[in-house]
């Protein structure tokens, strides 16, 4: 990005704030232990609403307007602080249920007994995400213990549903549209960069999964016996996912791409700064060539192009030696990846058309779909959120146009209608979900002056 970042020191008030948490920070990691010592687990419905009530309280202590609200599953933890008339509304997402932490015995330290070592927290939630939101709401109480206010209006929203899937989060923001009303949407979650240059990503790629179920015979029967006269659902399958995607790489499914927005200008500079290199791809995995189409650009592939995996397909025999039988069912699971703008309801709607020409007696089952999201890298509020991440970090932010991934960001973009930016504060190797999860003492200390310096920023713009 042609911006330049090297403009103002910080002002006065950000500096302050910066001092307060710079002289705070033992008793902050002390506290961030605290809080990792109370399991969350949602899958396992393990102590939701203990947190959800702590989570009440520490907002309630900051002044905050806030309640813990049910859903058909886990509570939401919904608070508000709007005294700043004039100043803009920022809604700060977070979710405080964890994954279980089994295999218990690969954990050096037990997940829910916090410990330091070399530098780290080390902890189930550390990163994922109870390090992150609590870094944000250390940064709100920075500014209130040093100004007595805060710089703007902050709606704080944290689910317990994330770790699985938030089945609930879209109806919940639904209900909610009014009370959520916001101009930004800002989301500490996810691991930085490899490099620790901070991140700040403005999209996600959505996803429509389904399976394809294929049946002939009513049982399996010899190959040689029945062979040439009992068809095989396996083939079936083969010759329907020929006509699904072509060996150049190209979706082969009727308007499959007729929503696909390409990119901006800006939009591409930003994915060309990245450098995603092919040859460190391949190096990685131990390719000979790239997926098809080999001369499109790896970042164009990864955050403006649609995909279709097939992700496992199954039938017949796969044990040892040899078995001569002809299977009777096959089944393949598959997903696409969609971008902006996409829908996964229409995708699977042609997707199941398709097949209904093609083999009319494969059944098509629709299992998972999330909307694409995207903010516009020239968003009013891109320059206050990228020198927030600056003037914490002292490093200019790498920009991802699109997350190659899949999150309910479209909650925000498509529901709220607000721009919606995600900034991890956590460190590349903080082994979510994984044992032994941490987050670095320097990252959740820059997380906190990062939310600091956003909420700074945030309230500049209403003076300016
Ligand atoms: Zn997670």
């Amino acid at each position: 990005m042609n911006k330049s970042f090297d403009q103002s020191p910080c002002a006065k008030e950000l500096s302050q704030v910066f001092a307060h948490i710079d002289s705070n920070k033992d008793l902050f990691v002390d506290r961030l232990l605290e809080y990792l010592r109370h399991p969350s687990i949602s899958v396992e419905n393990i102590g939701m609403e203990v947190v959800a009530e702590l989570l009440v309280r520490m907002l309630s202590d900051l002044g905050f307007e806030a309640q813990m609200i049910q859903t058909p599953g886990c509570p939401v933890v919904m608070a508000r602080w709007e005294r700043v008339p004039g100043a803009p509304t920022v809604l700060l997402y977070g979710h405080y249920d964890v994954q279980p932490p089994d295999p218990l015995e690969a954990w050096v330290s037990p997940p829910f007994e916090p410990r330091i070592r070399d530098g780290r927290v080390y902890a189930r939630g550390a990163g994922d995400n109870k390090g992150q939101h609590f870094a944000q709401i250390l940064a709100l109480e920075s500014h209130l213990a040093v100004h007595g206010r805060l710089p703007c209006n902050v709606l704080f929203l944290l689910e317990g549903e994330e770790e699985v899937g938030s089945p609930n989060l879209a109806g919940f923001v639904r209900a909610h549209v009014d009370r959520l009303k916001s101009d930004l949407v800002v989301t500490a979650d996810g691991p930085g960069h490899e490099s620790g240059q901070p991140i700040i990503t403005y999209g996600v790629r959505g996803i429509a999964s389904f399976e394809l179920r294929a049946r002939a015979a009513n049982r399996d029967v010899h190959s040689g016996n029945f062979g040439g006269v009992v068809p095989n659902p396996i083939w079936t399958l083969v010759h329907l996912l020929a006509t699904m995607k072509n060996r150049d790489g190209e979706i082969t499914i009727d308007g499959f791409y007729d929503d696909v927005v390409p990119p901006t200008d800006i939009e591409r500079v930003a994915a060309t700064s990245l450098r995603l290199e092919a040859d460190h791809i391949k190096q990685e995995f131990g390719l000979i060539e790239l997926d098809a189409p080999t001369d499109r650009p790896v970042a164009d592939r990864l955050m403006f192009h649609p995909t279709f995996t097939i992700n496992g397909f199954h039938g017949g025999y796969g044990g040892a030696g040899s078995k001569t039988v002809l299977p009777h069912e096959a089944l393949v699971k598959c997903d696409a990846r969609l971008v902006e703008r996409q829908n996964p309801e229409d995708i699977l709607a042609k997707m199941e058309a398709h097949v209904k020409k093609n083999a009319p007696g494969v059944e098509f089952v629709r299992t998972e779909s999330t909307l694409p999201s995207k903010t516009p890298l020239d968003s009013p509020f891109s320059d206050v959120v990228q020198h927030a991440v600056y003037a914490a970090h002292g490093v200019e932010p790498l920009i991802y146009p699109t997350l190659p991934a899949t999150l309910p960001d479209y909650v925000f973009t498509k529901l709220l209608g607000a721009p919606s930016f995600v900034i991890p504060y956590a460190n590349y190797d903080e082994a979510n979900h994984a044992p032994n999860e941490n987050i670095t003492i320097d990252c959740f200390l820059k997380g906190i002056r990062t939310g600091a310096a956003l909420l700074d920023g945030l309230g500049r713009l209403a003076g300016s």
